[in-house]
């Protein structure tokens, strides 16, 4: 075949392949981010309170690339409470009591460099509020570690929600998942996101029916890691986004963890788009408070329990 003829069919296969890729539907990551947030009609009485139950310090070279090691912070564990008129929804569960005991699962690496100390468990803030454990709709893990899982011991009768890849990923025996597997699975129900896009995510679970709670999968931290937008009567509007980032500055940089602690996600190629994305996100709807579960300083802007009652 003379040298141009070759050219030619190479060149239009090339063509071929590339009209091909701009066909081919695009990934979840990569449907755009709409520049107004979706309508929402969170009933009267629903409210949102943070109940941190306990911290580590570390820095901010420790949560985000380019984060520097004399840049000391105060990593929050706890429970977001969304008090909705259908229901209450716990937010993960902190560390519990048996914080000591339930730390020993955590990653060998972890042990060594963090101290994890307990201010007061959940349940003890929500018994304080008249919050019974079984008065809750369901406590909702944003993903299955250790350190969102440890409060869910004390709180009996409450069943647990995880996405139906996260329940998958807790069975799979992963390491990472030890403790939700000791403490139990009787009490967890796998759910799926029947509903369509939202906020740029292809599928989502709008829980109440009214675009107060909408779930949406963010497979990357953990394979069923979920983001929960929250609306309140107030007009204001919260994504929790788990341990996608620790720090609010993986999404308003964005930047990844650093080299020496991203092993803790499953997929890091996933967070990091998974953190692009929430920072496109922010930028088009920047009165969307981003809540990272261990930055301390957003978590001290939430309302409290207290404040709830
Ligand atoms: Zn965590």
């Amino acid at each position: 075949m003379p040298l141009h003829k070759f050219t030619v069919i190479l060149a239009a296969l090339v063509a071929g392949v590339s009209i091909a890729a701009c066909q081919a539907p695009p990934a979840a990551a990569e449907l755009a981010v709409p520049s107004a947030p979706p309508a929402a009609h969170p009933p009267a009485g629903m409210r949102i309170a943070a109940l941190p139950s306990g911290s580590t310090q570390s820095s901010a070279a420790m949560a985000y690339e380019g984060g520097r090691r004399d840049d000391k912070r105060t990593f929050v564990a706890g429970a977001i409470l969304v008090d909705h008129p259908k229901g209450k929804l716990l937010f993960d569960a902190g560390y519990g009591r048996d914080l000591a005991e339930h730390f020993k699962t955590a990653p060998k690496i972890m042990q060594l460099s963090v101290k994890p100390v307990l201010t007061r468990p959940v349940v003890e803030q929500l018994s304080a509020a008249g919050v019974k454990p079984s008065d809750l709709k369901a406590i909702v893990l944003t993903h299955a570690h250790w350190d969102h899982v440890s409060g869910v011991a004390a709180l009996p009768g409450a069943p647990v929600w995880v996405s139906r890849d996260e329940m998958a990923f807790i069975r799979s025996g992963a390491a990472a998942a030890t403790l939700a597997r000791k403490i139990g699975l009787k009490d967890y129900r796998a759910y799926d996101f029947p509903d369509g896009p939202y906020e740029g995510f292809a599928r989502s679970w709008d829980v109440f029916d009214d675009g107060s709670v909408v779930l949406v999968p963010a497979a990357g931290h953990t394979p069923g890691s979920i983001v929960a937008f929250v609306s309140t009567p107030d007009g204001r509007r919260y994504a929790l986004i788990g341990d996608t980032a620790w720090q609010a500055e993986g999404v308003t940089l964005p930047a990844q963890k650093p080299m020496l602690t991203r092993f803790v996600d499953e997929d890091a190629a996933a967070t990091k788009a998974l953190l692009e994305k929430l920072h496109a996100l922010k930028q088009a709807q920047p009165n969307l408070v981003i809540v990272p579960a261990h930055d301390a300083r957003v978590w001290a802007t939430l309302p409290t329990l207290a404040a709830v009652n």
